[in-house]
């Protein structure tokens, strides 16, 4: 019998805390991908872990074509007094306010893609000189207009950057790396004795979504994360909750002398972690079942709306046992409308179709209910809602 085992700690994983419903998993850009999405928790250091999909290496290759298409494309982190502050710009001004750059710098950026923040970063702080790694050859033309050819690489790191580096950093990245205990470790190699590895990945508790996306193994926990430093070497400053919205910015230094004893993390907490982690799993447990019920209580030709044609949305079609009954996606943003969502049309709420009586409401359940409350273009009319 074949074994699962931990990516941080190698321990061997028990059964999954959770599975997909049907045989349609969801990723991280809320496109549906076949086969079951299965979630396990390592009861002896907290991680989360989902077995990589199948076709991993094709999967990023080809597929994972985040923001690739242009340039400027770049996702908006918030708005805030009705200006767009945009993700790339936020990951800069963070990095700043944690780490000093007065004198010059050689950075690397870890499985990097089109390194958008180390490019913004080097465009305000001339005493950095960036390297960067990544495994496809899909982004070197965006590397190529800030980085010397000579200063990056592709799928093996070079021999001379051992001890080379005073930063390394990773921004959303080793939540997609299977074998990420031994990334650490060679992430370890490349920082000079105190350098700093900085690092932003998904926190689970904080954006529940990232549970079940199928192409993130690795969902990390504190106490996960913690053991992941330490087995490599590295001595944590800082894993701070709340500098990037449903993300761990974490800021850990290679020590100067010998390597810091390895830290044990306490028993109660990982318990504790675990716990929580369980609480997730019934949440998207009881979302899934509450929409196959729902479901099989209206009539077969019955068609429906789905409002939010973001992650929630997604996980209603990837849920539901007749996903060709969804006439249309409603959504408030003007930047969705007109587009399309898994091959139907984005509306506006007010555009919704009059033989449609029946709404899954794809929003997050803390939200869901007064943002579907203020809209006015639905308050008239007579429609079931289904919440998660
Ligand atoms: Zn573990």
């Amino acid at each position: 019998m074949h074994h699962l085992h931990c990516s941080v700690c190698y321990n061997q994983l028990d059964e999954a805390v959770y599975r997909s419903p049907g045989d349609r998993s969801l990723t991280s850009l809320c496109r549906i991908h076949p086969g079951v999405t299965a979630v396990f928790v390592c009861g002896d250091c907290g991680h989360l872990q989902t077995p990589a999909i199948a076709d991993v290496d094709t999967y990023y290759d080809a597929q994972y074509d985040i923001l690739v298409d242009s340039e400027e494309e770049d996702q908006i982190y918030e708005v805030r007094d009705g200006l767009p502050i945009y993700r790339t710009e936020h990951q800069v001004q963070t990095l700043l306010g944690k780490l000093a750059l007065e004198q010059h710098t050689d950075l690397l950026d870890y499985g990097c893609a089109k390194s958008s923040t180390v490019r913004a970063l080097c465009s305000s702080s001339a005493n950095v000189t960036p390297h960067l790694f990544d495994v496809s050859t899909r982004y070197i033309p965006f590397w190529e207009k800030f980085v010397n050819p000579d200063n990056w690489a592709l799928n093996t790191t070079k021999p001379e950057w051992v001890s080379r580096f005073d930063i390394v950093t990773s921004f959303f990245s080793l939540e997609h790396i299977p074998t990420v205990a031994q990334t650490m470790r060679n992430i370890v190699t490349l920082l000079k004795p105190g350098g700093v590895f900085y690092c932003i990945v998904p926190n689970v508790f904080g954006n529940i979504a990232d549970f079940i996306v199928v192409d993130h193994c690795n969902h990390f926990t504190p106490t996960s994360l913690k053991r992941l430093l330490s087995d490599a070497g590295l001595e944590l400053q800082e894993i701070d909750e709340s500098a990037h919205r449903g993300a761990f910015v974490i800021v850990a230094r290679k020590s100067i002398g010998e390597a810091m004893p390895a830290s044990s993390v306490p028993r109660l907490d990982i318990e504790r972690t675990c716990v929580e982690l369980s609480l997730v799993a019934d949440f998207w447990r009881n979302a899934a079942s509450g929409i196959r019920n729902y479901e099989s209580g209206l009539a077969n030709e019955s068609r429906i709306a789905v409002y939010g044609a973001g992650f929630y949305g997604a996980f209603i079609s990837a849920s539901l046992s007749q996903p060709d009954r969804i006439t249309c996606y409603l959504d408030q943003n003007p930047y969705l409308q007109g587009k399309a969502f898994n091959a139907r049309p984005i509306l506006g709420p007010s555009e919704l179709p009059h033989d449609v009586k029946t709404i899954f409401v794809g929003l997050n359940p803390t939200h869901a209910k007064a943002i579907i409350s203020d809209i006015q273009s639905l308050a008239g009319k007579t429609l079931n809602y289904f919440y998660l």
